[in-house]
């Protein structure tokens, strides 16, 4: 049998059931000779594998060993193979191990490590192992080492197989990973063997590496073929795949061009730097050197370990990464599609890639540790494709190491990257697949100027988390965004969606100016921030800020902020990896109270759910957790979370201040009743004043029947960003959708004008927390259909502020009766310039 070729079967003669050894080194003799006897190696290998093991023990554990020639022998192999011998009543191979299966391998290239990864996982197959000790089948043996499928083809060498087709590659940007990963199936899926030769190159398409490596580019003509019973159709089948992906990556690829050409608002490059767009997240121009979340550079010590604790070690994290990227694949599927699902489902056949796991192997067995050889594996083949020169290969080696780091986080979980605590000192433009909220939260805003994700919405909540800190952000830009060289220098375009690659210096200056006379506008706003959001004809606006922390309360009211409007308390548990104490929140809460010194504060309870997941809650995976046990659904369910909270919350209120309690994602009045109830159990348990409690109106079902909700609630505040999301059927991190997610969609307009008519009929008040009521025009809008509170992000005060103080409430209503008859939330926007 050879391992080049995978239609061959392991030959019975090669295998000596019951073969009679009488130590060791006529165990290896009698596998060197039965080499030998194969034609595979010259004569003198037997005497080679017996010095290789005199300097590095073959033995892989669990009963088998592997005997094999040293390296600088590999002139007398004259094709790779391997013979076993089985020894039943086992051969001791050192003190305490005993092999009962000797495999002597020949090999040339790094193949035999093909073998050595069946082996290490027949491994874990003990039961079968076992049985292959005692057994008198020889074709047993052979199954189990090719039972993985077809053996491992090291690289194709030579000129075309038998039948051949020619291609011309039309794609777009090229062979990349996403249509080679499909190229890969349909090669594995054929049943042939198959070689892909662009020139003198020749590439193996079951190895997505090797199909990469050959750097097709659109026009480039390319020669498949294929050899074996059946060949032809097989080609035929193959090529009916490969040109079947070209009218989707021709359609990917005008998409891109499309979102490229939107027209632009304010600042725009004089010159024509390279741009990725993607979606405005939070607005601003910033300039900084790129830093990539995840290219961090890694330390990885050798720390050898016993070969099969390694293939274990190695084989369980590979399991564990495909799970993982499985699920990564689902969400992303859920979330964006398939079409961005396909680029980690890509990623992830870099697991099965026979190159990437046959170097990791070999230097396993060469006596390297796991976590060290995985990575050196990556890095060398990383190395190989950035070294061709081909951006496309590049961002290829990106995916790769990419991969590589998630499957040593398994390996061992203190080498999981890309920490945030790594950013340089300098301004960095931070660059990431994406950013979890808690991420976002813990962004240290003295070094990182913008942001710019490849996945991620406009209304996430680690974009909400953006604005709070006044960090420009892109988010959904894509995978090309991850391939950007770390170090260069990139200017995010927080209001238009772009992000500008290495710009001029005269762009670089242009953009400086702008981010100077925004500022200067913000200053003139910011003098002006202290007084009240009064229309000119009398009409007074409370404003008030959304913070979590209360730490983060002064800057609020340095902002002009009267108050605390949304206080989201469920950072308090993703902040961290376990559920804060009743006294950790009592003394959170106490804290807030006194920062506001006397101003209201209103804390929404717990609203987990949603993108908001809690690790360390383990609560069960939801198909659509957006419609799922979220907010106070979650907090119906689970009094071990509610009542901490609620009593921290009173007796926080016991002790002083303007306290109201809010519940999220109140959907019916009977919700309510029950949470009101339960309020007003701890509330008398603690003998503690009453204090108001409102809902978020934030389900379409709850603006409806505001007027219902309206007898149990003493005051509403809209979440507009759940409320557009649930209106408009749109999931509010779906970065395909994000630009018709807006919340001044007249649908949307129209349950706030329903909220404000049902709080009236009990004359309840009404305020907006969502994203809208921080953008100036949305504010205005919002005035004019009746609320009586706005509360944002803190930065957006002063100009919001300065909004409402020039205009007259009879304009605002006026306006806002146009926007409720208007047709798209486009044609809102175009009644902007009516507002003074
Ligand atoms: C909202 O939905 O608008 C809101 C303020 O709540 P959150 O963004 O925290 O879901
Ligand atoms: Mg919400």
């Amino acid at each position: 049998m050879t391992l080049r070729e995978p239609a061959d079967a392991l030959a019975n003669d090669l295998i000596r059931i019951d073969a009679q050894v009488a130590d060791k080194s006529d165990a290896i003799r009698q596998a060197g000779q039965l080499l030998v006897a194969t034609g595979c190696v010259a004569s003198g290998y037997e005497a080679s594998m017996a010095q290789r093991e005199a300097i590095a023990n073959t033995y892989l554990g669990s009963g088998v060993a592997i005997p094999h020639g040293l390296g600088e022998d590999k002139g007398l192999v004259r094709r790779d193979g391997i013979v076993v011998l089985q020894v039943p009543g086992g051969i001791e191979w050192n003190p305490g191990q005993i092999a009962h299966l000797v495999v002597g391998i020949a090999a040339n290239s790094d193949s035999h490590i093909a073998i050595l990864r069946r082996l290490t996982r027949l491994i874990q197959d003990e039961p079968r192992l076992r049985s292959l000790f005692t057994t008198h089948d020889a074709a047993l043996i052979a199954e189990a080492l090719q039972s993985d499928g077809p053996a491992a083809a090291a690289s194709p060498a030579g000129e075309d197989l038998a039948s051949t087709i020619a291609w011309t590659a039309d794609y777009p940007t090229g062979l990349h990973a996403r249509p080679a990963s499909a190229w890969v199936e349909a090669a594995k899926a054929s049943g042939v063997t198959m070689r892909v030769r662009h020139g003198s190159e020749i590439a193996d398409p079951r190895s997505l590496i090797s199909l990469l490596q050959l750097g097709l580019k659109a026009g480039d003509d390319v020669t498949i073929s294929a050899s074996g019973e059946g060949a032809a159709q097989a080609l035929q089948r193959f090529h009916g795949v490969i040109t079947g992906i070209s009218s989707r990556e021709k359609a990917d690829a005008a998409r891109a061009a499309e979102k490229a050409l939107a027209p632009v608002r304010g600042w725009k490059p004089a010159g024509a730097p390279r741009m990725v767009a993607g979606v405005a997240a939070s607005p601003g121009l910033a300039i900084g050197k790129v830093h990539l979340l995840a290219a961090a550079e890694l330390e990885v010590a050798d720390q050898p370990v016993a070969l099969i604790e390694g293939g274990t070690l190695l084989n369980d994290a590979l399991i564990r990464t495909r799970a993982q990227m499985k699920a990564l694949v689902d969400d992303t599927t859920r979330r964006l599609g398939p079409a961005d699902a396909a680029i980690f489902a890509a990623q992830a056949t870099l697991l099965d890639d026979t190159d990437l796991i046959t170097l990791t192997c070999q230097l396993m067995v060469e006596g390297h540790g796991v976590a060290w050889s995985w990575n050196e594996a990556i890095q060398r083949l990383a190395g190989q494709l950035t070294a061709l020169g081909n951006p496309v290969l590049a961002a290829r080696a990106a995916d790769l190491q990419d991969v590589g780091r998630r499957v040593l986080a398994q390996i061992d979980p203190a080498l999981s990257t890309g920490t945030l605590a790594e950013i340089p000192d300098e301004p960095s433009i931070l660059v990431a697949a994406d950013l979890s909220p808690s991420d976002t939260a813990s962004l240290d805003v003295a070094k990182v100027a913008g942001i710019a994700t490849a996945l991620g919405g406009p209304t996430s909540h680690s974009a909400i988390l953006a604005r709070t800190l006044g960090l420009p952000s892109v988010v959904a830009g894509g995978a090309e965004l991850l391939a950007l060289a770390a170090g260069s220098t990139a200017i995010v375009d927080g209001d238009n969606g772009r992000v500008w690659l290495n710009p001029s210096d005269e762009d670089l200056a242009s953009a400086q100016a702008y981010i100077a006379a925004l500022a200067e506008e913000r200053a003139a706003q910011e003098a002006e921030r202290s007084r009240p959001a009064v229309t000119k004809d009398g009409r007074a606006i409370a404003i008030g800020a959304n913070v979590n922390r209360p730490d983060q309360a002064p800057f609020a009211l340095a902002q002009g902020g009267e108050g605390v409007g949304l206080m989201r308390t469920e950072f308090l548990f993703l902040e961290r990896g376990d559920t804060p104490s009743e006294e950790e929140q009592f003394a959170i809460y106490r804290e807030m109270i006194e920062a506001l010194d006397g101003r209201p504060l209103i804390v929404r309870a717990l609203d987990i759910g949603g993108d908001k997941r809690v690790p360390h809650l383990d609560l069960p995976r939801e198909e659509n957790p957006f419609l799922g046990v979220r907010g106070a659904r979650l907090l119906l369910r689970r009094p071990d979370l509610l009542d901490p909270q609620l009593r921290a919350l009173y007796r926080a209120a016991k002790l002083g201040g303007d306290l109201s309690i809010m519940f999220p994602m109140i959907t019916s009045a009977s919700e309510l009743i029950t949470l009101r109830a339960r309020c007003e159990e701890v509330r008398s348990e603690l003998d503690a004043p009453q204090v108001p409690v409102g809902i978020m109106i934030e389900v379409p079902a709850a603006a409806v029947q505001a007027h219902a909700l309206a007898a149990h609630a003493d005051f509403f505040s809209i979440g507009t960003n759940d409320l557009t999301q649930y209106a408009l059927a749109i999931d509010r991190q779906n970065p395909e959708l994000a630009s018709e997610a807006d919340s001044l969609h007249p649908a949307v307009l129209r349950l706030i004008a329903m909220t404000v008519e049902g709080a009236r009929t009990r004359d309840r008040w009404v305020g907006v927390c969502g994203g809208i009521a921080g953008d100036p025009f949305g504010a205005a809008l919002l005035v004019g259909l009746g609320v009586n509170e706005l509360s944002m992000t803190p930065r957006d005060i002063p100009a919001v502020k300065a909004r409402i103080r020039a205009a007259e409430s009879g304009t605002l209503t006026a306006l806002a009766s146009r926007a409720l008859s208007a047709q798209s939330a486009a044609e809102v926007r175009a009644l902007d310039h009516e507002v003074a």
